[in-house]
């Protein structure tokens, strides 16, 4: 991925503003929080290209990213808001659902969880949600320089059971801090664009 040729192909409200443009798409799925904004900035080798702590609540895009021209990344709203009024709730639900359940181009989902913590039940229910439609997971537990390493192996479990990770899956810990598991991430992308 070459940093300079990364760019956003547009933030898109609705399904006619999808862009055309022949390449596979991961979508990037995660709580509010978990660190999505750091680990996209952290794979494209760009500082501030997806903001970080971007507030939900704020309008409810799906942001497109074309990723020198070898597949694009879509950056869905994050998710488990506590402070999201219902209706903001129920527009999140329609756009999403209607991009995870329809589009041809969506060839997986790289969903992002908090390795320092057992996987919420809005994780949960977001990876049954995408097994259920099939979709392929490449699940990211993010943070990873916050655990010792003498822990590493006890939280990746609990992620695994919690989550109840398909064999299918791969589950990669990653650290947006130190650039950690830039490669295997990569590897995994490749194997769906
Ligand atoms: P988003 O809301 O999911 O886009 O999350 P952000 O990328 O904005 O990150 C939320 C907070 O977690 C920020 O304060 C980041 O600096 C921090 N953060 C993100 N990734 C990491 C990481 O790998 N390690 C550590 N220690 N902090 C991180």
């Amino acid at each position: 991925i070459n940093p300079n040729n990364i760019d956003i192909l547009i933030s898109a409200v609705e399904k006619a503003q999808y862009p055309a443009t022949g390449l596979k798409e991961i979508a990037l799925s995660g709580r509010s929080n978990v660190g999505k904004s750091s680990f996209i900035n952290a794979i494209a080798g760009r500082k501030n290209f997806a903001r970080t702590s971007s507030k939900p609540g704020k309008t409810q895009t799906l942001n497109f990213y074309n990723m020198d021209d070898q597949f694009i990344f879509v950056d869905v709203p994050g998710y488990g808001y506590a402070k999201q009024s219902k209706t903001a709730r129920e527009k999140w639900g329609q756009m999403i659902e209607s991009y995870l359940a329809e589009r041809e181009e969506l060839s997986a989902v790289i969903q992002l969880v908090d390795l320092r913590h057992k996987p919420t039940e809005d994780d949960i229910l977001m990876y049954d949600y995408l097994k259920h439609f099939e979709i392929p997971v490449i699940l990211i537990c993010t943070k990873m320089d916050k655990i010792p390493k003498s822990k590493l192996q006890k939280h990746l479990k609990s992620v695994r059971e919690t989550i109840d990770l398909e064999e299918e899956d791969v589950m990669i810990p990653f650290s947006s801090i130190d650039k950690k598991n830039v490669s295997p991430v990569m590897d995994a992308i490749s194997e769906y664009i």
